[in-house]
């Protein structure tokens, strides 16, 4: 026995979630199955983005810290911005995923089973979730897509802390904080602070080749202690590994979503933001009868960001002077559009004239 339905969606992530949520508005909502074998507790993280008042107000369910201002630093230089209209937003994902949760209806469901198998049948796809099949007529995968074994990464570990003693700027995100141990490749640590006595601190790597867990707590520990913060609890920890290179989807043959379907920035790891605007237009799109997956990040992006990666692999000593150089060249506005794929030609031009030229002109001539 089989199950026909409209759409299946594998994986309830940000991007399964997220369309799941769109598709339950639409009148009337496809019938849609979302698989997701894990919980939210096992895959809580923090899903951060740049956003204006109106998505923030549309996310504030799962709004866990919201700044005006952020920073960068290295050993010679600080650049503070000043979002003006774009603030920096800190998502629960857990408390994400929940908020579209809630948006669900009867036509659009989760079910907590993993998707075993997918094969093409004549009614479109035969799906294999634990015990039962269901019988789809479009599937949408998100699940995390593959990643080739030499491509660039951003990989970090990091710990949620409540400290002692009050944090003097609360008020202010550090993006990037490059003044930590650079031997093993681009290194820096990210700090969340969601009030004076609660803080999120993980220790960031751009390179291929992930570190053992030490390096990252080791890097943390002397980043805190250098600045004379000390530890009350630690909250939680959390780990990630993001590609910053192109990726494969787990099958090819599917349309997919999210990380896997084109919504990863490659030059910074963000996603969130693109895969909303994914999601969004895909079920417009869906509603209009069409079901071909919007490419949120333009073509241009994509050659630029590898780009930038191919400069930050073939010149490690220049790689976090390239941030502050590109920090140091845009107002926060800017900065925060660059960073959400919405600059205009001129943030563009403001950016490249910033970056080290016989590097950028060199890669450029090897495309
Ligand atoms: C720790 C971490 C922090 C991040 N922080 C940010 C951030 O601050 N800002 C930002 O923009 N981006 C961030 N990213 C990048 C990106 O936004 C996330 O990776 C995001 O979760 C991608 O969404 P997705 O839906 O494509 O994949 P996911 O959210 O990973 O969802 C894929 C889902 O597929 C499920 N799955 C796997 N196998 C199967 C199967 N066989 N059947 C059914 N389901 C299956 C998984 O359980 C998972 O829930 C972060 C990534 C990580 C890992």
């Amino acid at each position: 026995m089989s199950s026909n339905i409209d759409i299946a969606i594998i994986g309830g992530g940000s991007a399964g979630m997220s369309l799941a949520a769109n598709l339950a508005k639409l009148s009337p909502p496809p019938n849609t199955r979302v698989f997701e074998p894990a919980t939210r507790e096992a895959r809580a993280c923090h899903w951060s983005l740049w956003a204006n008042e109106q998505q923030a107000t549309s996310l504030r369910a799962a709004v866990k810290g919201r700044w005006q201002r952020w920073q960068l630093m290295d050993t010679k230089r600080r650049v503070v911005h000043n979002g003006g209209p774009l603030s920096y937003v800190s998502l629960s994902s857990k408390d994400y995923l929940s908020h579209c949760a809630d948006q669900l209806n009867d036509a659009v469901q989760v079910v907590p089973v993993g998707v075993d198998t997918v094969i093409p049948c004549a009614e479109g796809q035969r799906l294999q979730a634990g015990e039962h099949a269901y019988l789809a007529t479009h599937v949408f995968d998100s699940r995390p897509p593959k990643v080739d074994s030499n491509g660039l990464l951003q990989h970090f570990f990091g710990y949620e802390i409540r400290t002692r003693a009050p944090v003097t700027d609360a008020g202010i995100v550090t993006l990037m904080d490059f003044r930590v141990d650079q031997s093993r490749g681009l290194h820096f640590i990210y700090v969340l602070p969601f009030s004076r006595h609660h803080l999120l601190v993980e220790s960031t790597m751009i390179s291929k080749t992930h570190e053992p867990e030490h390096w990252y707590t080791t890097a943390i520990e002397k980043w805190l202690d250098a600045r004379g913060i000390s530890v009350s609890e630690q909250l939680a920890q959390e780990v990630g590994s993001i590609p910053m290179c192109a990726v494969s989807a787990q099958d090819p043959a599917l349309a997919s979503i999210g990380a896997a379907g084109g919504a990863l920035r490659r030059s910074s790891g963000y996603a969130f933001s693109y895969i909303q605007r994914q999601t969004t237009e895909l079920a417009a799109r869906i509603h209009a009868g069409h079901y071909d997956v919007p490419a949120p990040i333009s073509k241009q992006i994509i050659f630029m960001d590898d780009l930038f990666n191919r400069v930050l692999i073939e010149y490690p000593e220049l790689a976090s002077n390239v941030f502050m150089d590109m920090a140091s060249s845009l107002t926060g506005e800017q900065f925060a559009r660059f960073m959400s794929g919405q600059a205009s030609v001129l943030d563009w031009a403001r950016v490249v004239w910033a970056m080290p030229k016989r590097p950028f002109l060199k890669e450029l001539l090897r495309v």
